[in-house]
């Protein structure tokens, strides 16, 4: 297939992340998912760390886990592709059960969701009786469902001083539970869960970071060892660095987080130097233009999640976004 003109002039947009040669091996799958978007009233939802071709050329709604949860629940279209992985897929499915979720690829996890199931949560429910489990959304359904309450990066203080008590159980990520812990005075209990991309970052690499680089901004992402976010100039969310480069452009920033949130936050701001210190999340690196227009094509591969853990999952999820 020729690429149409307007196919080609998106390539502005992400010039300076992809050489020209790299530009054409996608042009023709750029043209082909936009046209498959149209054909099945589809719409594509990208998480930050996406790559651009991904992120700028063919997706339609982008964020981080929270907002595409959010924008999710009011998607018109028929079917939902998520670009992201299979936790992502599986929160989406459950907050449009009528709709078509598809995933590129099965494989797309997450070390973090794999490091906890359903039998683990009532071994600490047993150990704990009556704290309730404060879940991150980076875990399967069925996780969620055994939980009480889930939140992300961006939400985690609020949910657990939003609960009104005294001790709380945070899963699965033992960083992201103690950097909130610091936060707040509701004790926090937590899981040994890590994400495989931050964890990588040392407080070490952050002094290297400001000895060659005199006056960089450095954001740590709250999945982020404690002592990396306690050498940053802020943690947040990926939505909250974005935010943080929108509002205060600094000359120089390093995103202390996945390689591709870097290029996407980089396309809206040229006046800003980003230094790229990085991690590749192999999972998110799983999802390609090419398994995306197979997904699109062949219909592949459908996210269905059992009613039993559905409902519960759905709880825990709706009373997040309710908060
Ligand atoms: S970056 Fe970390 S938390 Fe996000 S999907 Fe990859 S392994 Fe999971």
């Amino acid at each position: 297939m020729l690429a149409s003109p307007s196919v080609s002039s998106l390539y502005d947009r992400v010039r300076r992340f992809i050489p020209p040669a790299e530009w054409l091996s996608f042009e023709d799958d750029i043209a082909a998912i936009r046209a498959l978007k149209k054909k099945r009233n589809a719409v594509i939802l990208a998480h930050n760390y996406q790559t651009p071709e991904i992120f700028h050329c063919v997706a339609d709604i982008v964020g981080d886990s929270l907002a595409l949860a959010r924008r999710a629940v009011d998607v018109e279209a028929d079917v939902i592709l998520v670009a992201g992985v299979h936790f992502m897929a599986e929160t989406t499915k459950l907050l449009n059960p009528a709709k078509t979720v598809l995933i590129p690829d099965m494989q797309a996890g997450c070390s973090l969701a794999d490091s906890i199931t359903p039998a683990d949560i009532a071994l600490l429910r047993q150990a704990h009786p009556g704290v309730p489990i404060v879940t991150y959304v980076n875990t399967s359904a069925a996780v969620k469902a055994a939980s009480d309450i889930c939140c992300t990066s961006g939400n985690a203080k609020q949910i657990v001083e939003g609960l009104g008590v005294k001790k709380v159980l945070m899963i699965p990520d033992e960083y992201l539970a103690h950097n909130i812990a610091r936060q707040t005075d509701v004790e926090i209990i937590a899981w040994h869960g890590h994400c495989e991309v931050h964890e990588l970052f040392t407080a070490d690499d952050v002094r290297q970071l400001r000895e060659n680089h005199p006056g960089v901004q450095v954001l740590a992402h709250p999945e982020c060892p404690p002592d990396v976010v306690a050498e940053a100039d802020f943690a947040g969310s990926t939505a909250w660095m974005s935010d943080f480069v929108a509002s205060k452009k600094p000359a120089q920033v390093v995103l202390l987080t996945e390689c591709s949130m870097s290029d996407n936050v980089a396309a809206d701001h040229p006046e800003v130097e980003f230094i790229r210190p990085c991690n590749l999340c192999p999972h998110m690196k799983r999802i390609t233009l090419a398994n995306i227009r197979a997904a699109l094509e062949q219909n592949q591969h459908e996210v269905l999640i059992d009613p039993a853990v559905a409902h519960g999952a759905r709880l825990a999820v709706q009373r997040m976004l309710a908060i």
